[in-house]
């Protein structure tokens, strides 16, 4: 493993760090705002604001359950206080709910099943919550729920560009929401869900001024990245979600189909349209990847322009990975580090993002470590 010298660890990377990998026991599960249980990508987590930054928190999770951090009841304020063995580690506080979420539609559509407040400020939607590859064990992602919320009632299979764009406007006008994140299970389409999230960012942007990110896989004509930017994509993410190909196999036999070349022909097709670290790609540490493979990943990503959001991996309840051991801190620690400090080199710091995850930053770490070491200043 590389070593990231602890002796240069702030307290924050240190704490942020330990609770992704630990989780939170929360003494009052309603604290804060509604946690959200299965769906897109990560889940089970928490939103909450440890030392100045809100990251999302495994609360759900079997390790959570059993984690050493704990959690007390809010108090008046919406201060909890964290403890780690018995004794206080810091104040920490949970967002709120956000008002948007007390509304509906003319149709009697609550606005909370259309978009979700994620974070502090991040309004984000699973367009179509269907996905070609998900109800079949042979082709399905294994870390991913997105057909469990829809089961539950919990969202709709399909939101509109009409319903995208009055919940974005509601939510920037009651809840300060800053940018959009619109994500999408892949149709059965040679576009790959790019034509849906066009006509969502072109509606939305009519609506309001918000920043969009979308997501989604890579299309098989180039030409879509010209379009969805016309229409108001101001960013995009392509998911890898792993760096060796063995590990994309295993995860996910239907996705690894689409080969890290091809996702690496279309990473630089899409940034000659959205510009240097405005295309990203998640990757999640601890499906298999070591440290090394994860940094060379990351080097011919940021090489590309690419921001790799490497995020800790949450075993979610209810997905053949549930019983998976999340990464440790130390691995979380030794592989961000340095990926920090390169994004920093780069000028592709979490901070230069117009909208999406890697500009939320909340289900990783990363951000705070993009600071150049003190001698390189
Ligand atoms: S990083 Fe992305 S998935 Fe995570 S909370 Fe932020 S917007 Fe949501």
């Amino acid at each position: 493993m590389v070593d990231f010298p602890l002796a240069l660890l702030t307290k924050k990377q240190f704490l942020l760090s330990e609770l992704q990998s630990h989780g939170l026991r929360l003494l009052d599960s309603s604290a804060g705002a509604p946690s959200r249980r299965g769906g897109a990508g990560p889940t089970d987590h928490k939103a909450v604001t440890v030392l100045g930054t809100t990251i999302m928190v495994p609360v759900h999770t079997q390790g959570a359950v059993k984690s050493t951090y704990v959690a007390t009841p809010p108090d008046r304020r919406g201060v909890s206080i964290l403890q780690s063995g018995g004794a206080v580690v810091c104040e920490i506080s949970f967002p709120t709910q956000p008002r948007f979420y007390g509304l509906t539609t003319a149709e009697g559509i609550p606005y909370w099943k259309i978009a979700l407040l994620h974070s502090r400020n991040t309004l984000a939607t699973t367009v179509l919550q269907t996905c070609v590859r998900y109800g079949n064990v042979a082709t399905k992602c294994q870390f991913c729920a997105i057909g469990e919320s829809l089961k539950a009632g919990r969202t709709i299979a399909k939101k509109t560009p009409g319903q995208l764009a009055e919940v974005a406007a509601a939510a920037q006008r009651l809840d300060g929401i800053a940018n959009v994140v619109m994500t999408t299970g892949t149709p059965p389409t040679d576009d790959r869900g790019a034509a849906v999230l066009a006509d969502c960012a072109c509606a939305v942007k009519s609506a309001t001024d918000l920043p969009i990110q979308g997501q989604c896989e890579p299309p098989s004509d180039f030409g879509w990245f010209a379009r969805m930017r016309q229409a108001g994509v101001d960013s995009l993410g392509m998911h890898l979600e792993a760096w060796d190909e063995n590990v994309r196999r295993q995860i996910m036999p239907g996705k690894a189909d689409v080969t890290r070349a091809f996702y690496l022909e279309a990473f630089a097709a899409a940034v000659e349209i959205f510009g240097r670290g405005q295309v990203s790609t998640y990757l999640l540490a601890g499906l298999g990847d070591s440290v090394q493979s994860l940094h060379e990943g990351a080097r011919v990503l940021i090489g590309l322009g690419v921001y790799p959001f490497i995020v800790p991996f949450v075993p979610v309840t209810g997905t053949p990975l549930a019983m998976h051991r999340p990464p440790s801190a130390e691995f979380l620690r030794s592989v961000l580090g340095p990926v920090g400090q390169w994004l920093s080199e780069a000028g592709m710091t979490s901070d230069t993002v117009k909208a999406g995850c890697a500009k939320c930053a909340a289900c990783s770490t990363l951000s705070t470590f993009e600071t150049l070491p003190p001698s390189a200043v």
